[in-house]
């Protein structure tokens, strides 16, 4: 079928008809927080058996699903129009439903607790628990691991202003920076936002200007940033103790669903295969006319070879390479296109970035993101479809099995980028264009491989020395240094010993170690890709039944039954990185004078 003509506006329509001033919005909105304080009572005055359990738990899952498709939706009004203030009335309504809910969803676990093991055993043998056992499981195991509710409520209570306030302070930090540069002889102050955009400026002393006034305004703000980072580490560090947990990896461990084995040999198989990526950036220093890369040259570009598709060609070019490896995620992104399921307008007042968000009592997706023609675009695109896909998958499962963690997030997402990139790269029309999609996937694996191990190691060395007491700026400083230049391999000629201060992800509070997921999900993808692509169409059957499985199994399990692979041997992680280096390779060779 020839995609053309499409409409590049979203249908929202058949969820709550009238965007923000749709009665039906208002009068679910009225029905969540009645029903909010329903189920509180009824959680309160919860005596065990197995239908009042049965009972509860469905009401409760129909409840999410309500609250959900509600505040996607929400999300929806305002990131087409972030001036929609009716929307964002109403989302502050809805906040205080889900905190109200979280506070059910505590006493919810105190009753899990409070059933015998037997007890438990039996209920959840029975097939109506088939698909969330392992949820409700997870979150009878996870509450035995914590303090009693008293205690964990105090936390809670306490961790507003002793724990998350940092993390709001951070912010208030970041956002008074301004960073002053002159960009060809006008004096310009930008925030950090935009002056980290300026690193992959093609101009060199553009890049080196801004990244030295950078580095100084975080060495301005450092004792702030080393403040917050300390009281975050240290809040962190103290509850994990009171809960007898002795190592800080436990708990982002067990909100990935993995195995410490599994994150190990993750890194020891990237660690043993670093000497390509040095090559290429020791090739990318060649090309730029330089003897080595610093930081602020990692990101910057080549040349200015791209060249740009029209809307309908993207939806065309997509559906169609989707065809070759995986023909039902053609056939349901073919429907995303013409059905309205996707924003793409390019027009000022949207939202920056792209989304995929789910309305579950519909059965159905959205896609945000705005399409200016850029292969960027298109993998964004093809990115954002690989993410509705997953969740189209899902639909048929009971709520409480559609939960993934962060680290498979990003499979299905990551699946069809990389589709859509191979292509990219054999239709591309000329040596040049050729290169820049070769070298932005190189960046990609730099960037997974190097920057977020990095962090990881950065990371995890600081939480141990914090148990020791504070660091000062100097000895945060050290540590970073000395993770970069471990995890690039000394490749670098200056490194960034402020990313400490400049990264936000060290200061969310909500997720700790906001950065292995990012490389397990990239890297369990590209295995799940190498398998694709050696077994053909038929594979996507068991990669649907693998991506249905993603809400209810660790993912030692999850890849051990559907790909028969062991994650926690370096073999599947070394096959992954061999397809990163191949563009590694391709991309040497075409450069090679
Ligand atoms: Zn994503």
């Amino acid at each position: 079928m020839l995609l053309q003509d499409l409409r590049q506006t979203w249908e929202l329509d058949s969820v709550f008809p009238g965007g923000s001033d749709s009665k039906e919005l208002l009068a679910e909105i009225n029905w969540t927080e009645n029903e909010a304080k329903e189920l509180a009572k009824k959680a309160d005055s919860f005596t065990f058996s197995n239908e009042n359990f049965l009972s509860l738990i469905n009401e409760l899952q129909s409840f999410s699903e309500r609250l959900s498709t509600a505040g996607a939706f929400i999300g929806c009004l305002i990131a087409q129009d972030v001036k929609d203030k009716k929307a964002m009335a109403l989302r502050g309504r809805l906040e205080s439903v889900y905190a109200a809910f979280s506070n059910v969803g505590s006493v919810i676990d105190q009753k899990l607790m409070d059933i015998s093991e037997d007890a438990w055993k039996d209920l959840m043998s029975l097939p109506e628990y088939e698909h969330i056992a392992f949820s409700l499981n997870e979150r009878r195991v996870n509450a035995k691991e914590k303090l009693g509710i008293s205690e964990e409520s105090l936390i809670n209570d306490l961790a507003v202003d002793g724990y998350h306030a940092w993390s709001t302070l951070y912010d208030l930090v970041v956002g008074r920076i301004s960073i002053k540069v002159e960009i060809d002889g006008k004096e310009e102050e930008l925030s950090v936002g935009q002056a980290e955009n300026k690193f992959s400026s093609p101009d060199r002393n553009v890049r080196k200007d801004t990244f030295e006034k950078f580095v100084q305004a975080w060495d301005h703000e450092g004792e702030f940033c080393a403040a917050s980072l300390n009281h975050i580490a240290g809040f962190r560090n103290e509850i994990y103790k009171h809960r007898g947990w002795e190592e800080t990896l436990k708990e982002p461990l067990a909100i990935n669903r993995m195995k410490e084995e599994t994150l190990s040999a993750m890194w020891e198989a990237i660690t043993s295969q670093k000497e390509i990526f040095v090559k290429y950036l020791d090739r990318k220093a060649k090309l730029l006319g330089l003897d080595k890369l610093s930081w602020y040259d990692v990101d910057a570009p080549l040349s200015s070879a791209n060249s740009k598709m029209s809307y309908d060609e993207a939806a065309q070019f997509i559906v169609e390479h989707f065809r070759t490896l995986a023909p039902k995620m053609a056939d349901f992104s073919e429907k995303a296109f013409l059905d309205g399921w996707i924003e793409a307008e390019d027009r000022s007042g949207k939202r920056p970035g792209g989304f995929c968000t789910g309305f579950p009592t519909k059965k159905e997706t959205r896609i945000f993101m705005t399409f200016s023609g850029t292969p960027s675009n298109v993998s964004t695109l093809a990115h954002e479809l690989g993410h509705a896909f997953h969740t189209d998958v899902l639909k048929e499962m009971p709520y409480y099995a559609t939960n993934y963690a962060m680290n498979v997030a990003e499979t299905a997402s990551t699946f069809a980028e990389m589709i859509v990139a191979d292509a990219a790269v054999s239709n591309a029309k000329t040596k040049e264009e050729k290169i820049a999609l070769l070298e932005d996937k190189a960046q990609r694996s730099v960037a997974f491989f190097m920057n977020i191990h990095a962090r990881f190691l950065f990371e995890t060395r600081m939480y141990e020395e914090r148990k020791s007491g504070q660091l000062s700026v100097e000895r945060l400083c050290e540590l970073m240094e000395e993770a970069q230049k471990e995890a690039f391999n000394g490749a670098l000629d200056e490194y960034h010993p402020y990313f400490w201060a400049s990264k936000l992800h060290f200061y969310i509070t909500d997720v700790p170690f906001y950065n292995f997921p990012y490389t397990f999900g990239y890297l369990f993808s590209a295995g799940i890709y190498a398998k694709a692509k050696e077994e053909g169409p038929s594979f996507e059957e068991k990669y649907i039944a693998l991506l249905q499985d993603t809400g209810k199994m660790e993912v030692e399990e999850l890849a051990q039954k559907h790909l028969g692979i062991d994650v926690t041997k370096q073999d599947f992680w070394l096959k992954g990185i061999e397809l990163a280096a191949a563009d590694v390779e391709e991309f040497l060779a075409l450069t090679e004078e």
